[in-house]
């Protein structure tokens, strides 16, 4: 494999960008992680030999999955994911939407699909996680369905899809509110040659929102598609995650994201069943990166951002 020094620094539309400055925080940040990484490393998985037990070591969280495979029940699904994520070592999936995809739900349609993710996490003990599904166009039922699945229920996030941009202000009354309790929100996100849908919103549009409100703790999904438009629509965006899944697993991504918004702000994602586990976590082994980053990607990130609201749940997240 080439060394990092060999490989063609991939910029396209960037080579403008100015690499991101050293900083304190920047510092402080990092040598937490090194710590983090250095007490893995002494650990006795990392002493283990078979390749399974070597992606173990990664602690790999997957933030994106769906209903939508094997099964004819939702439990029966999940359990199907989780059974071919633990081959690549991965601990836990979040999953969202329902056992099949709508662009325009319904209130009852909505309140159906989280209401089937809801029995499906709860039978998982644990090895799965979900964001409930909401549709902005109906903001009040939409809130009402977040404080019934995420503030009284097991959920631990949002996801939003492709019903309304991000620039919507009723997007922005239903995510304040998530921002009110803590938990992140997904938006799905896409650059698509052939036009996105009236209701898609582009990373641009979810930048937007993240002006709109800085409490907001958002993650652009499929980093855009177009990824390197995506990471510079979103890099001066602090409270803006790319979220790596449901994209080729193109050379270049990872290396841009990290180099470009700092590895703390990647988080690794599959799409599965809509993409394999195996294609999604090369992307990230792959990558030229350090493997503190690695760690940081496939799960340590994810696992600090939905710490908090783990916790009200009554977990404690091993960092
Ligand atoms: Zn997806």
């Amino acid at each position: 494999m080439a060394s990092r020094r060999d490989r063609p620094r991939i910029s396209p539309k960037t080579h403008s960008l100015p690499r991101a400055h050293f900083s304190r925080r920047r510092f402080l940040q990092s040598t937490a992680a090194t710590g983090l990484w250095l007490s893995w490393e002494r650990s006795s998985f990392a002493k283990t030999s078979s390749w399974q037990q070597q992606l173990r070591r990664y602690r790999i969280w997957d933030l994106h999955a769906h209903l939508t495979g094997q099964g004819l029940s939702a439990q029966e699904r999940v359990a199907w994911v989780l059974r071919y994520g633990r081959r690549l070592g991965v601990e836990r999936v979040v999953f969202f939407m329902g056992m099949r995809f709508r662009y325009d739900p319904t209130p009852a349609q909505f309140r159906k699909d989280n209401d089937d993710l809801m029995r499906a996490v709860e039978a998982s003990r644990g090895a799965a996680l979900g964001f409930v599904y909401l549709n902005p166009k109906f903001p009040e039922e939409s809130i009402r369905e977040l404080h019934r699945c995420v503030r009284d229920g097991p959920l631990v996030g949002v996801k939003l899809w492709v019903a309304l941009r991000a620039q919507d202000p009723r997007v922005l009354q239903v995510v304040r509110e998530a921002a009110r309790l803590g938990v992140p929100v997904f938006q799905h996100t896409w650059y698509k040659t052939t036009g996105n849908l009236p209701g898609e919103s582009t990373p641009e549009d979810l930048a937007q929102l993240a002006q709109a409100c800085p409490q907001a703790q958002l993650i652009a999904g499929h980093t855009g598609g177009q990824w390197a438009w995506g990471i510079a629509a979103i890099r001066r965006h602090r409270n803006i995650w790319a979220g790596l899944g449901g994209t080729d697993p193109q050379a270049g991504m990872v290396e841009m994201a990290v180099r470009e918004l700092g590895a703390r702000r990647v988080l690794f994602g599959s799409d599965t069943p809509g993409r394999t586990f195996a294609s999604q976590v090369a992307k990230v082994l792959g990558a030229s990166v350090s493997e503190q980053e690695k760690f940081m990607i496939l799960g340590a990130n994810l696992r600090r951002l939905l710490a908090p609201v783990l916790q009200t749940k009554g977990e404690k997240v091993q960092p």
